[in-house]
């Protein structure tokens, strides 16, 4: 075997894992030195957030339910104003994507440390990456100061998590993975994670299919969540993530579902250009083909696997296919615009990945 050239940096939060380890919460917010934490949530997980609140007692300073789908700037500024007025010096966000993000915004603005509490399996919480959307237009960029300091990963509270978002949400949680196999900054060390992050999280899946309230099986997911999360937010992204950004910020597609749909298409496409990297997650698969193991996964889990089905409008190929490939960015296989649209119209009709 022979080592590619590399260069190897990471700086990632302090981890916490293991099923009821929201015990652990006051110890880790001692930790970071904090007395007055806010809890974040959407509307919908309150009943979790004050689970949170309840074991924080008079370390809480406060429950902001407001947090919403691609952090609305006016969300993000309520927030702000919301930690300024209660005095807080920390931040304590329970959820997926959407809560980290807000958590994300506001320590922008005032550097608050953030704890996160996942219970989905995006990944957000290992990354320095966020996202704010204003005047329907979402800006993305990285700043150290937006990573977490700390992360409890309880499996026990993605319990709640219904069978088909846990699906969508693990297979988003692979592509994170897939792609860093062959991002241009890989390295031996992200790969070994990589391919350790989809065979657990799949194998996780395929339970969770079956009994989503399988512990074993959920922390299996978790674990992969965890793995795929310190891909993405260690190594680059290419095509997959690219074409993902076109289809969720043009048509206003749902996040994890749309990723679901594009991978198995884009490993596809990417198979001629990194082989042997792909070759990886088709053997955490346990599969012959990467693009095939993956869009029979989404499958056998009931998951979507066509765009039309996501709500992409029909009579939008040429120009989707137009608008990914207008600005250069890096891929291991040239991107190319005919191609592209073959790419699109295998995933909006939901054929196998050629
Ligand atoms: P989400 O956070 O929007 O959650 C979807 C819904 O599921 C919400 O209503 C939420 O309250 C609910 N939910 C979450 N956990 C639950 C549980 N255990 N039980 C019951 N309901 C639960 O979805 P997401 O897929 O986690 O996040 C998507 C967002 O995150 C997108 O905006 C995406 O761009 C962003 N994201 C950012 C990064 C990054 O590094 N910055 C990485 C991944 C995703």
């Amino acid at each position: 075997m022979s080592v590619t050239p590399f260069a190897f940096s990471t700086q990632l939060p302090r981890v916490v894992f293991g099923a009821g380890s929201i015990q652990y919460l006051q110890r880790e917010i001692e930790l970071l030195g904090s007395t007055r934490a806010i809890v974040l949530c959407t509307p919908e997980q309150r009943g979790s957030a004050d689970l949170v609140a309840a074991v924080l007692g008079d370390r809480c300073a406060g429950v902001f339910d407001g947090a919403v789908m691609h952090v609305p700037m006016e969300v993000a500024r309520e927030a702000q104003a919301f930690a300024r007025k209660v005095g807080a010096d920390c931040m304590v966000a329970i959820g997926g994507g959407s809560t980290t993000g807000l958590g994300k915004a506001i320590a922008l603005e005032s550097a608050l440390p953030i704890l996160a509490i996942p219970t989905t399996y995006a990944g957000s919480e290992m990354t320095s990456i966020y996202g704010i959307t204003e005047n329907g237009l979402k800006k993305t960029g990285k700043d150290p100061r937006v990573l977490p300091k700390t992360v409890i990963y309880d499996p026990e509270l993605t319990l709640t998590l219904p069978a088909g978002l846990s699906v969508t949400s693990g297979m988003n949680a692979i592509a994170h993975a897939a792609e860093g196999l062959y991002a241009q900054d890989a390295n031996p060390i992200m790969s070994l994670i990589a391919e350790e992050a989809i065979r657990s999280m799949a194998q996780g899946l395929r339970r969770v299919h079956i009994d989503p309230f399988d512990i074993d099986a959920r922390s299996d997911c978790l674990y992969g969540a965890w793995l795929c999360g310190i891909v993405l937010g260690s190594v680059g992204i290419a095509l997959h993530h690219k074409l993902c950004h076109t289809l969720g910020g043009s048509y206003n597609l749902p996040h994890a579902e749309t990723h679901t749909v594009v991978l198995p298409h884009a490993i596809a496409y990417n198979t001629p250009a990194a082989p042997d990297m792909v070759g990886r997650i088709a053997r955490a698969l346990g599969a012959d083909n990467a693009a095939r193991g993956l869009y029979d996964l989404a499958k056998s889990l009931g998951a979507p696997t066509s765009l039309r089905d996501i709500g992409m409008p029909d009579g939008q190929l040429d120009r989707c296919a137009e608008i990914a490939t207008q600005n250069a960015y890096w891929n291991p296989r040239p991107i190319e615009q005919a191609e592209i649209r073959q790419l699109l119209e295998a995933a909006y009709y939901g054929n196998p990945p050629a």
